[in-house]
Parts: C-alpha cells; structure tokens; sequence
C-alpha cells in the first residue's frame, strides 16, 4: 500500500477578498520506500503541502492517508499518537528545544514516545551527521548547519515510517549538505522508509527517486529519476 495518499487537497486561507488558495486539489500518491522531493517557487505551496501531508495543518478540503488511516475527522489526541508512532520531521526553523543538549534533542521523540533508543543506530546516525563532539552542547551553541543535523538526527532516531523534511540541507555547505542527504537516503533505504522534502536546491533533490512541483497551490509535473541538471 502507498505510504500517504492525497486527495482533492484543497487550502484556502482567509476570506473574502484576502482568500489564498495555497493548494487547490492536489491529488499526490507517496508509495512506500520512495524518495521525494517537492519543488516550486516560493509561495506555490509546498510548506502547506507538508503540512497537511503530515497532519499539523487541517486541509479546507479533501483528505489524507498515512498508510492505512485516514486523517480527515481524526481526533488532535489520534492525530498526535499517529505523528508519534509513524512520522518523523525535519522543520526549517528546526524546532529544537532551547534548553536540551544536542543529545537530548536527538532522543526526545524517543522519551515522548517512552520508547527505548537504539544504540546502534543512534551511534551511526550521531557519527554520520557529524556531531558526536557536540552531544553535550544546547542549540544557541551550535551553528546553523549543526543545529540543522540535530533535527535530522532526530527525524531519523525513532524509525518513522514517513520522514518529512523541509529544506533539511538548506543550512549546510554543499559537501555537508550531500553526506547528509546521501546518509538518509541510505538509511531510510535500509528500513524501507518514506522520505518527502521539500527542496530548492536541484542537486538535493537529484537524491529523490521523484520529482513534483507546485505551481499556485496545484502539481504542475513531476519527474523520476531525476538529475541536477534536469530539474532546473
Ligand atoms: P517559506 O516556506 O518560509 O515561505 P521558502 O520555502 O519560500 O520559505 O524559502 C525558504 C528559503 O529558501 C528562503 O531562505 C529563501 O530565501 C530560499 N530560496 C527561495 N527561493 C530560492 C531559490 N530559487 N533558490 C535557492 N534558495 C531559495
Ligand atoms: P511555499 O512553501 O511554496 O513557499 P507556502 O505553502 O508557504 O508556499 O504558501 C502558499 C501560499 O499560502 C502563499 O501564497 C502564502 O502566502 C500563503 N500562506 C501560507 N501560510 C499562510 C497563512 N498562515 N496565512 C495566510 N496565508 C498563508
């Protein structure tokens, strides 16, 4: 079965004349152990997409399917247990906790979820994204792109079946930039993961099986195996 169905997603924000409509019916399919990458100009609505995509924002219209459960009509507290059990993120603006060290960061879906860590992959992970000298360090001690490899380590730590990544290299330098993508398509690969993120750079999203792209709130095409050159 797919891993997230979408259909006749429609977001209108405001009303009256100010209404914005940031997506208007997409219909996407997400099949499970496929790499995504959503691109398109600023504003066309791939924030909202994933938003929705992963539950944190409530569509105006149509629905959603994470795997075999339909989102729509899904109470916060089951919507909350389902981002729990089932989904990893990686925001843009992080969201890492101020007061946590890096390492705490990294755990805490594991201490939310009351789930034990696996060490092993918490060592690969930790050694890959680069920050086993700085587990101890809170976030205003770390650099942008740390901090960006914190929250990547922390979509990854809990084996979601569905990763959401919003612009996950858009911090670091392009050498740091492709190990952690070549890590997490590695590692998603490895335990047969979903991945969908949303890029504007054509060399992260030449890491995607497929490409979509957005266009005033509507999929306009998409590419597979796709390269830099043929997604600019
Ligand atoms: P938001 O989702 O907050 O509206 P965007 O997704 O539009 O923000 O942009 C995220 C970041 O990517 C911004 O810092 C923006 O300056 C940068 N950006 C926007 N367009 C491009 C582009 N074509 N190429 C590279 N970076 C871009
Ligand atoms: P992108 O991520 O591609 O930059 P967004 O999903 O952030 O696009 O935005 C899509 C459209 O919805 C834009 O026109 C944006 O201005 C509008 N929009 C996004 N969030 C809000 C909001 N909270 N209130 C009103 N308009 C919004």
């Amino acid at each position: 079965a797919p891993a997230v169905v979408a259909r006749g997603l429609t977001k209108v924000y405001g009303q009256g004349d100010a209404k914005v409509y940031a997506l208007r019916e997409v219909d996407v399919t997400f099949e499970t152990g496929a790499f995504t990458a959503i691109m398109g100009p600023s504003g066309s609505g791939k924030s909202t997409l994933m938003h929705c995509l992963a539950g944190l924002d409530t569509a105006t219209s149509g629905t959603v399917r994470i795997g075999d459960v339909e989102l729509t009509g899904l109470s916060d507290k089951r919507l909350t247990l389902l981002r729990r059990e089932r989904i990893g993120f990686v925001f843009q603006a992080f969201n890492l906790l101020p007061t946590l060290t890096a390492e705490q960061n990294i755990r805490l879906p594991l201490e939310i979820a009351a789930r034990q860590a696996d060490q092993v992959l918490f060592d690969r992970v930790v050694e890959t994204v680069g920050l086993r000298d700085r587990l101890g360090h809170r976030p205003t001690e770390l650099s942008g792109g740390q901090q960006q490899r914190v929250a990547v380590a922390r979509a990854l730590i809990s084996k979601p079946q569905v990763i959401f990544a919003d612009e996950p290299t858009g911090n670091l330098d392009s050498r740091s930039g492709a190990e952690v993508l070549s890590f997490l398509r590695a590692s998603v690969r490895e335990l047969g993961q979903t991945i969908v993120m949303v890029t504007h750079d054509p060399v992260a999203a030449a890491y995607a099986d497929r490409v979509i792209f957005l266009r005033d709130g509507g999929l306009v095409t998409e590419l597979t195996a796709p390269t830099p050159q043929s997604v600019l």
